[in-house]
């Protein structure tokens, strides 16, 4: 995005907690991550600007645990209550250097990490960008629709193959399919029988207003639909989910 002509960095973040509280009014099921979410990105926004390196991001850990502790489901809830503060240095590095995986104090890292690495510049590499994606965002360009991937830790978007797995390269055109549900005009699923897994797209021609990895939270009922059938999400979103 154009720093110059495009939204600031408070901005975003509160554009996607506005998009978040938008989209908990519509969607039911969803509503209760979703507001947490919102919660979250307002609170990632009042960081973002204070954010100048990742050492200075250990100041801000007592602030997130107290948010998750009085807005955050329960075994989030716990899980700050269970942080070995000792460790959060360590945390924060292990996960930005993509050595810890999997466990509940995850959440935190990543949440402090977002706005941290939202700040790299277009050629400062994030080391998660060639990680699987969290969701993909289809733009109109031409006749069709393009794909771009959004990185599950900085956010940004890079172009990507439309009909082609991220997860493991599939690209046999009968190996990739494509869920949605009535209810989620601006949503699908790319699934892949190769390695089972799925990634969610979110198609701005269906609704301009999307924000993919806000949207992609309002899809939870699309989610269990998917894992009921044996499917795995590429990258879980912050909702663990
Ligand atoms: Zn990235
Ligand atoms: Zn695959």
């Amino acid at each position: 995005m154009n720093s110059e002509t495009g939204p600031t960095t408070l901005d975003l973040w509160n554009l996607r907690a506005a998009r978040a509280r938008l989209l908990a009014e519509r969607y039911g099921a969803s509503r209760e991550i979703l507001l947490f979410y919102a919660g979250l990105a307002e609170w990632q926004g009042q960081m973002a600007g204070r954010v100048k390196t990742l050492a200075g991001l250990v100041e801000f850990f007592p602030s997130l645990l107290d948010l998750v502790r009085r807005t955050g489901p329960a075994a989030l809830g716990q899980a700050a209550r269970d942080l070995d503060v000792s460790r959060r240095r360590v945390l924060l590095e292990e996960y930005w250097e993509g050595r810890a995986r999997n466990s509940p104090a995850d959440f935190f890292a990543r949440v402090l990490l977002q706005p941290y690495a939202a700040t790299l510049t277009p050629g400062q590499e994030c080391p998660w960008c060639q990680e699987p994606p969290q969701v993909g965002r289809l733009r109109p360009q031409g006749e069709g629709l393009a794909l771009d991937l959004v990185c599950a830790l900085c956010l940004r978007c890079r172009p990507f193959p439309r009909a082609r797995c991220p997860g493991c390269n599939e690209s046999v055109e009968a190996n990739l399919s494509n869920l949605s549900a009535p209810d989620f005009p601006q949503l699908r699923l790319q699934a892949c029988e190769t390695c089972r897994g799925y990634l969610p797209l979110v198609d701005l021609s269906r609704d301009p207003e999307a924000i993919p990895e806000v949207d992609e939270l309002a899809g939870l009922p699309l989610d269990l639909w998917a894992h009921d059938q044996g499917y795995h999400k590429l990258h879980p979103n912050l909702a663990g989910i």
